[in-house]
């Protein structure tokens, strides 16, 4: 770049030096070789004239002083001077003795002579035999008895001579002139051609994708103000480059951080851009890009939806299954993409399985609530209106004030069990951690049950080894968990069975066991009696039991973050077992 730049400017400039220096020179020298041989031709016709003039002042020359008389002429005035008589006959000649003058052949029809004879004044360039070299002859007439005209002649030798020197001087100028000029150029385009290759450095690295400040100074003229404009337009072209990868790494990780699944399609339903969500939820990959949706992901709905979008027509959201997973539910919103070059559409799948089942969850749990609180109110009813039919029955009366006793007081359990688990719910219950005795937890628990544990004459065994004697917990909560289990041990355990409460360590876990040798779990219900309302045996229910319990137990445990689990004993009968952390 640098060479061809700078050769041109210095090619270019020698050449304008040396074509203007030729072409004055070839000017000048056309000029002055007319000037000149005007000014001769106007020298020899004055000079004619004056010879003519001097003849006709003295017309007694005869013949024999006429050709000494031209010598003499000629002698003075450095031009062959011939004298010619009006038949044409040479009669004096400054070049020519007289002997030679007999033998010159006749003048009378030479140019010069005959417009001289005709107007007064010939003037003529040819070439002389007589002399042998390239000549200019001026004839003018003469009133003289035997010289009719008068001829001067100078060789043109003089004039080449001149021309010559002019074009040796334009020679040896141009030999000056041209070196000077090499040398010029080559200094004068070094600055410029710096400045090119400067820009050229930059530019070369803006290519590359350098697009840091070259901390170069343009200069202020025209080469410098379009270098800065186009400098300053690559760092706004950089500048917005850089954003729009920033805003394209943001969007791809809104993208991909996204739980909904995001698809997009152009113009022409080719798929665009597939999120990690859609990839999962539709069970494809980054392969399917640039297919067309509807091969792409052969989903009906989605079909419809994305096809109506790109028509232009609105696209309510819906609800649909995917025949992959046929468990979960999805909502699927298509919107048309507005944007230059040509629209698309993106659509957005929502997975709103776990809404749905937390909707079926609580839709339930209303069911459930109406059903058990409905129960004891029918009884109550019945027995009350009993009561008012015949208030005298006092034998029955005292039965049925009892049984309407019971009835209000399972309610009142269950509406306290439901208010509990709500609080739960809402995270409204706060740990209160302290070192638990756990012997002494145990024992409580014990005693407050002692009463039915002894009229179905079943046995208690607790284990308390000496390095679990203190846990970590809230106690309240600890000793409503033990209760509920123990509870429950007692009631669904028949009379005489063995129970056995135990706590242990191992390391940081401390685990709290309650088993019996009671009927046990059916192992398809192990996991579901933690469920609300859910029991075993709906016949079998005992009718104190909330069918809340071990929905609360499981709340209490895991605000400890511990974990309870039930499963059967080998021997027989149901265990519980409950895990803590050992510090807390
Ligand atoms: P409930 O108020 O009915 O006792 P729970 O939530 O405490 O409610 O218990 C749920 C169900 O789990 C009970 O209905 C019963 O069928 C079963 N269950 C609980 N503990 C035992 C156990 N020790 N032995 C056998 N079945 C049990």
């Amino acid at each position: 770049v640098r060479t061809r730049f700078r050769t041109k400017i210095f090619i270019t400039s020698v050449a304008v030096g040396a074509v203007s220096l030729l072409v004055s020179s070839l000017l000048l020298s056309g000029q002055v070789r007319e000037r000149q041989s005007a000014a001769i031709t106007q020298r020899l016709t004055d000079e004619a004239r004056l010879i003519a003039d001097l003849l006709a002042a003295a017309p007694s020359l005869d013949e024999s002083a006429l050709d000494p008389e031209a010598d003499r002429l000629g002698h003075l005035s450095a031009s062959r001077i011939t004298l010619i008589a009006a038949d044409g006959r040479v009669v004096g000649d400054s070049t020519q003795t007289p002997e030679q003058l007999r033998t010159l052949e006749n003048h009378g029809s030479r140019p010069e002579v005959v417009a001289a004879r005709d107007t007064g004044f010939g003037e003529s360039r040819r070439y002389s035999t007589t002399i042998g070299t390239d000549m200019l002859y001026v004839a003018v007439r003469a009133s003289h008895p035997i010289v009719r005209y008068v001829r001067l002649s100078l060789p043109l030798t003089e004039i080449d001579a001149q021309m010559t020197a002019i074009r040796n001087l334009t020679i040896v100028a141009l030999a000056v002139t041209i070196p000077i000029a090499l040398v010029l150029s080559w200094v004068l385009s070094a600055p410029l051609a710096r400045r090119v290759q400067a820009i050229a450095r930059v530019a070369n690295r803006y290519s590359a994708g350098d697009l840091s400040r070259p901390g170069y100074d343009y200069g202020v003229d025209e080469l410098g103000t379009v270098a800065r404009v186009l400098d300053a337009s690559v760092q706004e072209l950089g500048r917005r480059l850089e954003e729009l990868s920033r805003d394209r790494a943001r969007m791809e990780a809104i993208l991909t951080g996204m739980v909904e699944g995001v698809l997009v399609v152009d113009r022409d339903g080719r798929l665009q851009l597939v999120n990690r969500g859609a990839q999962q939820m539709l069970h494809i990959d980054t392969s399917a890009l640039g297919r067309r949706y509807v091969e792409a992901i052969r989903h009906p709905d989605i079909s419809e939806q994305l096809g109506a979008t790109l028509r232009g027509d609105e696209a309510d959201a819906r609800e649909l299954k995917l025949t992959r997973d046929p468990g979960r539910t999805f909502v699927a919103r298509a919107a048309p993409v507005a944007a230059a070059g040509g629209g698309g559409a993106v659509l957005v799948l929502h997975d709103i399985t776990d809404l749905r089942r937390a909707d079926q969850i609580r839709r339930d749990f209303v069911a459930n609530v109406s059903h058990e609180l409905r129960t004891p109110l029918t009884a109550i009813r019945g027995y009350v209106e009993a009561l008012l039919d015949d208030p005298a029955d006092m034998e029955n009366a005292r039965r049925f004030l009892d049984t309407i006793w019971r009835q209000t007081t399972r309610m009142e359990r269950l509406v306290t069990d439901l208010l509990r688990l709500a609080r739960l719910d809402a995270r409204q219950e706060t740990l209160d951690l302290t070192a638990c005795d756990i012997r002494q937890l145990f024992d409580t628990v014990v005693d407050d049950l002692a009463q039915t544990i002894e009229s179905k004459g079943q046995r208690v065994t607790i284990v308390v080894p000496e390095n679990a004697s203190h846990v970590s917990a809230d106690p309240m909560k600890l000793h409503d968990v033990v209760r509920n289990l123990v509870e429950n041990a007692v009631n669904y355990s028949p009379e005489g069975a063995e129970l056995q409460l135990e706590a242990g360590r191992e390391r940081e876990t401390y685990r709290i066991i309650v088993s019996d040798s009671g009927p046990g779990i059916p192992p398809d219900d192990l996991t579901r009696v933690f469920e609300r309302f859910y029991r075993v045996d709906k016949s079998r229910a005992r009718p104190g039991g909330t069918g809340l319990g071990l929905a609360i137990v499981k709340h209490l445990v895991e605000l400890h973050g511990g974990q309870v689990a039930a499963d059967n004993r080998p021997e027989g009968g149901a265990r519980f077992t409950i895990t803590l952390n050992a510090d807390g």
